[in-house]
């Protein structure tokens, strides 16, 4: 740390991204991207794009929000685009939470909320998951704080139902709500269309995992129009050029070739199945996923031996350290070979450890 870090920040403690090793062309089940590259169309959109690059891009990203509007059913003021979707969870934190409006997350999940309530200092409060992993939305009703929750959760993959996002959403209606959707894609239905009947909740999204963009950063919100309109204070007072051409670009071509990426999430959603049943049957306990990952454990090793031995096979999957969860690995769903060589590593790492 340099001298000159001020105190406000000297003591955060920032997200750990997962680790992008380079020693060796690993198979990565780490970061829940998309195994499939972007369609051809993105590709070439991309290249032309290049040749303006030394024109800013447009600041209101007017036909990449058209798109996503479009694509959502609400109207072009009601969306929100930014580099990812932890900036329009950042901006959301700026705009909506402080020392008098605190926020609240449950125990396991994502892990950015609690740096972004730091950074801001944004007083926060942890609500445990059932012992399953699950909501208890009676721990949300009428609290009168704001809320994040990742539906599907991460690392879990668990889904809430829509009707339960909405009884959390109508009982806190002094309060933003805040529904983390970055895998909604992989067998959920989004809350979106709720944003016409409430005007405290805000949606958010990522064209990182079902849309093959996560080194693109695209990220969204959607929200009545006077949050967007808020969100955007914050962007203008931030970054007004968040979205790069290239991004924009790629972007408006992939929900263009929506169909394609759609597709790919029933490639996903099959090669998830086809996981759980194999890893089923090696005796782990996989917790029903509606993303593109699976969190499970096994009785017979430990999670963070089996993170290693998978690792040293050029298998590079999520562990976390946290107590609850230390039993467990995430790993994301590719391709079905890249499932395969999963299931064969495991059943390797069994038989050299004389399980
Ligand atoms: N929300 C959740 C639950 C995530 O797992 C991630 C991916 N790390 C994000 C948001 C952010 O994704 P991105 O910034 O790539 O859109």
């Amino acid at each position: 740390m340099s001298r000159f870090f001020t105190d406000k920040y000297s003591k955060l403690v920032p997200y750990t991204p997962g680790e992008q090793p380079k020693d060796m062309n690993y198979i990565k089940l780490n970061t829940n991207e998309s195994p499939f590259p972007p369609s051809s169309e993105v590709s070439e959109a991309v290249k032309n794009e290049a040749n303006k690059l030394q024109l800013y891009c447009d600041p209101v990203c007017t036909e990449l929000t058209s798109k996503i509007a479009e694509l959502h059913n609400v109207d072009f003021n009601e969306v929100l685009a930014t580099n990812g979707s932890d900036e329009i969870l950042n901006f959301a934190f700026m705009a909506f939470c402080d020392q008098n409006n605190p926020i609240v997350f449950a125990d396991i999940t994502y892990g950015f909320y609690s740096v972004f309530a730091d950074l801001n200092n944004i007083p926060y409060e942890i609500i445990p998951l059932k012992d399953d992993f699950s909501i208890d939305i009676n721990d949300y009703i009428g609290i009168n704080k704001n809320i994040v929750i990742a539906n599907p959760n991460a690392p879990t993959g668990k889904y809430l139902e829509k009707a339960d996002i909405e009884k959390i959403v109508s009982s806190n209606p002094n309060n933003i709500v805040i529904i983390d959707e970055a895998y909604i894609d992989f067998g959920g239905e989004s809350a979106s269309t709720l944003i016409h009947k409430y005007d405290n909740l805000l949606v958010t999204g990522t064209f990182s995992k079902s849309r093959s963009l996560a080194g693109g950063r695209l990220g969204f919100g959607i929200g009545n129009k006077d949050l967007i309109a808020d969100l955007n204070t914050i962007k203008y007072s931030t970054n007004p050029y968040n979205v790069n051409r290239l991004t924009q670009i790629a972007g408006v071509k992939a929900l263009e070739n929506n169909g394609y990426y759609m597709n790919n999430c029933k490639t996903i959603i099959k090669n998830r199945e086809y996981t759980e049943k194999a890893l089923d049957d090696l005796g782990f306990y996989v917790i029903p996923s509606k993303a593109n990952f699976v969190f499970a454990k096994c009785d017979k090793i430990d999670g963070g031996e089996l993170y290693k031995k998978l690792k040293a096979k050029g298998i590079l999957v999520r562990h976390f350290t946290k107590e609850r969860i230390k039993d467990y690995n995430r790993i994301t769903i590719g391709t079905m070979e890249q499932m395969e060589a999963l299931i064969a590593a495991i059943k390797e790492i069994f038989k050299e450890a004389g399980i």
